[in-house]
């Protein structure tokens, strides 16, 4: 049942609180790198410590505002969360570290899960004390999310598990798996052999291995299942739905449904800080704010954030969503990540000669923030579906084009 709306003063208190919060506990710099999304926790160090802040801000209600009471939310109105969430903004707090739990399992879980299920899963979910990773890319199929082959093979009462995937992030870390499998070499198209699973990681049979990025970071694997046995309770959404389970994982991944928890999952650019670096930048004697090249751009992109900000806020004007009520959400996906990517790029333009200098070295600016900001920036245009992807699914089902396949 939704939460009563809040009335203005209910809401100004809680930002209050909230703000007076995250002023005294937020820590931003606990004297090691932060990772900039949940993609890249590479250390024990960073995982210990986003961990423990997952927990402190849920504990302060902070985090799940609005998901169930029964399963370990605050039961509060969306409007809450979104106030809190701004705060988390304002003091700059650290990311959410369960991002694939809180932000898409979950969600699907408390949508089509049993009361079991939800009992079981929702609240260490929020608390960080059960890390979720998700199994959908395998080595050889990616984008081809519909073709996965790891094998799952009914018997008795369990299913054994053989195959690998990869790019899993946090993978050697998480309790449970979103797990796409296929169950059915024989059905009648691709799509109908597959079913999903919530599958515990911490069993025998599964081993991961990691992978370092072009950054130099960690933070996802290869999974290896060798006769990996687990309960046939584990089944999600019954045998044979493990597509239609995929795609509704998705809508969440790919913003086109949210049920927000709370807090981001990878540290938001603000291009007011391109400004601060554009202040402190000079070339032939210059202020380099003062080109009229960079000027424009400047402008351009303080331009198209605005406009992609206030594309955002449509989605709670269901008037203004009415005509394509997905083709919003899944253009945004696109559009923000390309932009972070030219966003960063255009911030290395500032640095001169010491755009040649990455993190460790004490010649760089911003202790390397901007390079390491502007590699990262290829995951989010890879991950959860490429900008090559997603540009044919706006094109089919937002814009109506004729089908490519
Ligand atoms: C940082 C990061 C974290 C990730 N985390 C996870 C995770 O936790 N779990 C998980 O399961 N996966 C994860 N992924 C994997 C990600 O979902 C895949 O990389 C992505 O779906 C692309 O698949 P692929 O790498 O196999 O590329 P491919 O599918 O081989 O694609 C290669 C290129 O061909 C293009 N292409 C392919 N098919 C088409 C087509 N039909 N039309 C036009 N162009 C096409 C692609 O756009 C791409 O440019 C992560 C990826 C990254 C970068």
């Amino acid at each position: 049942m939704m939460a009563d709306k809040p009335s203005a003063a209910e809401l100004k208190d809680y930002a209050e609180q909230a703000d007076a919060w995250f002023k005294e506990n937020t820590v931003r710099d606990p004297g090691f790198m932060l990772p900039l999304t949940f993609m890249e926790v590479s250390t024990d160090q960073q995982f210990d410590f986003l961990q423990e802040w997952q927990r402190k801000v849920y504990e302060a209600g902070y985090l799940g505002a609005s998901w169930p009471k029964e399963y370990g939310g605050g039961g509060l109105h969306s409007d809450f969360q979104r106030v809190a969430t701004r705060a988390m903004k304002n003091y700059d707090a650290p990311i959410m570290l369960n991002a694939i739990g809180n932000g898409w399992a979950g969600p699907l879980i408390l949508d089509l899960g049993s009361e079991e299920q939800k009992q079981k899963y929702i609240k260490p979910m929020l608390s960080a004390e059960d890390i979720w990773c998700q199994g959908f890319s395998e080595p050889e199929n990616g984008s081809d999310l519909g073709n996965a082959q790891l094998k799952a093979v009914k018997e008795g009462d369990e299913y054994v598990l053989n195959g690998s995937k990869i790019w899993t992030s946090l993978g050697d870390r998480a309790k449970y798996m979103i797990l796409l499998a296929r169950t059915d070499f024989d059905a009648p198209n691709k799509y109908a052999g597959l079913s999903f699973f919530l599958n515990p990681m911490k069993i025998d049979g599964i081993t991961t291995s990691r992978i370092k990025k072009l950054t130099g970071e960690y933070g996802f694997v290869q999974t290896f299942f060798t006769d990996a046995r687990i309960s046939a309770d584990c089944l999600f959404g019954g045998e044979g739905n493990g597509w239609s389970m995929a795609m509704k994982t998705l809508e969440y991944e790919r913003g086109a449904k949210v049920k927000p928890v709370g807090g981001f999952f990878v540290k938001e650019l603000d291009v007011m800080e391109i400004v601060e670096l554009a202040k402190n930048s000079v070339r032939n004697g210059k202020p380099l704010l003062d080109d009229p090249v960079m000027r424009d751009k400047m402008t351009q992109y303080m331009i198209d954030i605005q406009a992609l900000n206030l594309n955002n806020t449509r989605r709670r004007m269901p008037q203004l969503m009415q005509d394509k009520p997905m083709g919003l959400p899944l253009m945004n996906k696109l559009a923000r990540t390309e932009l972070i990517r030219e966003l960063t790029e255009f911030s290395l333009a500032f640095q001169g000669t010491k755009a040649g200098y990455y993190v460790g070295d004490e010649n760089a600016v911003d202790d390397g923030y901007w390079h390491r900001s502007y590699l990262n920036s290829f995951s989010a245009t890879i991950g959860g579906g490429t900008s090559e992807i997603q540009r044919n699914i706006v094109a089919e089902h937002a814009l109506g084009l004729p089908k490519t396949r």
